[in-house]
């Protein structure tokens, strides 16, 4: 799915995406969280209503570049399209009222920095405007079941982080070919003003450095989405900045954060999809708060005896143990070695209140009898310093549950491909947090917008050929 959708997607003419775009009821309502600025005010004059600079966002996440949006923004064929997006969406009179063509960069330049105070409140209301159209395509519809051994796609979000290039070419090299010329002799050493990035940082790909991870140079972003079958159906729910060092709790920690986010916005949603970023205490949170936790369990985790069952019918005590994410029981071969075998899963169980919720596998022992395990941390737990969502999987790698789960993962990949794809020369295209916050908030809501397009056109394509 994910390379059929990068092939359509590639099919997809601009002229639609800013048709998408201009007509997305979400850039005016974004824009209107905006502050007015009082006529006669400080600093420039804005020709432009606010919306022009959301707008301007978005259409870097098409163009992928300031230069590319300005050069389309002054181009007739597209602005003559923003002005029929803003007719669509705040009347005749808002279209009429705009200046001849669109702004230049400089402009853009000037003005987006008025939007970076602003950032809080805006991709506040992005996450609002997200979950709403997420609602209305059918996703994460709430009607009251929690089916855990094969839920459908829709009400599963699925994360990922990603470091953009940072705007800056190889930092390192560049430090190295400058201590080179330092040492020439006769030749002063000319200091050439180079630019700093200060949104980027180093950061791991691929895993935590002593999990083998690659470092990359960037500012990094975390994301969060759903979608359905359809192609290009993707619904991004929140992006978000993660600042470089880890002492914030690095990816993870924002992944419990936005995902508990949405599924305060979207009460249907069953459960999440991330890598390895993912440890027992991040599960566990969001284990707690209804979710099912699919991603790959860690691989430096050693089996771990669990307390053994010593009240089971058939009067044998059963030596329990977690392994892989799964509970097995042991038993001692003739040879004296010790031999574990995977229990079988009879039934997960979720119980309790949204919020409050326990997760249990029914297994069967050996004996044949079932018995019921706790998957998520108690209270004795932690006081034992027992991880238990650690060692205990709701679906254990292998299972039916994480095999129909997990393959709706590579969709986050995908939309870090399609970022880097969209991005000119596959780098970010703006220094500072705060800027490329706002570039990325603005890629989410072009891909959002073309998405309710696109849903709109199959839509009303499907009313036309059943009238
Ligand atoms: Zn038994």
């Amino acid at each position: 799915m994910a390379t059929a959708d990068q092939g359509l997607a590639a099919t997809v003419l601009e002229t639609t995406r800013v048709r998408a775009l201009a007509s997305s009821p979400d850039v005016y309502e974004l824009a209107r969280t905006l502050p007015s600025r009082p006529e006669g005010g400080p600093g420039r004059p804005n020709q432009f209503p606010d919306f022009v600079w959301v707008l301007f966002a978005g259409m870097t996440g098409i163009f992928g570049s300031a230069r590319k949006t300005a050069a389309a923004m002054t181009d007739p064929v597209y602005w003559h399209l923003i002005r029929e997006g803003v007719a669509r969406c705040l009347g005749p009179a808002e279209a009429l009222a705009l200046p001849p063509r669109g702004p230049s960069r400089n402009q853009w330049n000037y003005h987006s920095r008025r939007l970076h105070t602003q950032l809080p409140r805006m991709q506040e209301t992005f996450r609002d405007l997200a979950a709403a159209q997420a609602l209305a395509a059918g996703y994460a519809h709430d009607d009251g079941h929690h089916p855990i051994a094969l839920p459908p796609r829709e009400r599963f979000v699925v994360g990922d982080g990603t470091v953009v290039a940072s705007p800056l070419r190889k930092t390192a090299t560049r430090k190295a070919k400058k201590k080179r010329k330092a040492k020439t002799p006769d030749q002063p050493v000319r200091r050439r003003k180079s630019r700093r990035d200060p949104g980027a940082g180093w950061h791991y790909e691929g895993g935590e450095e002593e999990d083998g991870g690659h470092p990359v140079f960037g500012p990094k972003f975390v994301h969060l989405s759903v979608r359905g079958d359809r192609p290009l159906s993707r619904i991004i729910l929140d992006m978000r900045y993660q600042p470089p060092g880890g002492g914030y709790g690095g990816e993870a920690a924002i992944a419990v954060t936005m995902t508990t986010d949405a599924v305060r916005r979207l009460p249907g949603l069953l459960g999440v999809c991330w890598d390895g970023a993912l440890r027992g205490k991040h599960r566990d949170t969001l284990m707690k708060a209804g979710l099912q936790v699919v991603s790959p369990q860690h691989d430096g985790i050693q089996p771990r005896r669990l307390d053994p069952i010593t009240t089971c019918p058939c009067s044998r005590q059963h030596d329990l143990w977690a392994q892989d994410g799964a509970v097995h029981e042991a038993e001692i071969l003739d040879t004296g070695d010790l031999h574990r075998t995977r229990c079988p899963i009879l039934r997960p169980e979720r119980r309790g209140r949204t919020g409050r919720t326990r997760w249990y596998h029914l297994i069967r022992l050996s004996c044949g009898n079932a018995h019921r395990i706790r998957l998520d941390t108690t209270p004795d737990d932690t006081r034992r310093e027992f991880n238990r969502a650690e060692h205990l999987r709701q679906h254990p790698p292998d299972t039916d549950g994480y095999i129909h789960c997990y393959r709706w993962r590579p969709d986050a990949e995908s939309l870090n491909a399609q970022l880097d794809a969209t991005l000119w020369n596959r780098r970010m295209i703006a220094y500072g947090a705060a800027q490329q916050t706002l570039i990325m908030l603005g890629f989410a809501i072009a891909q959002n917008a073309l998405t309710r397009h696109l849903h709109q056109r199959a839509t009303d394509h499907g009313s036309q050929a059943a009238a």
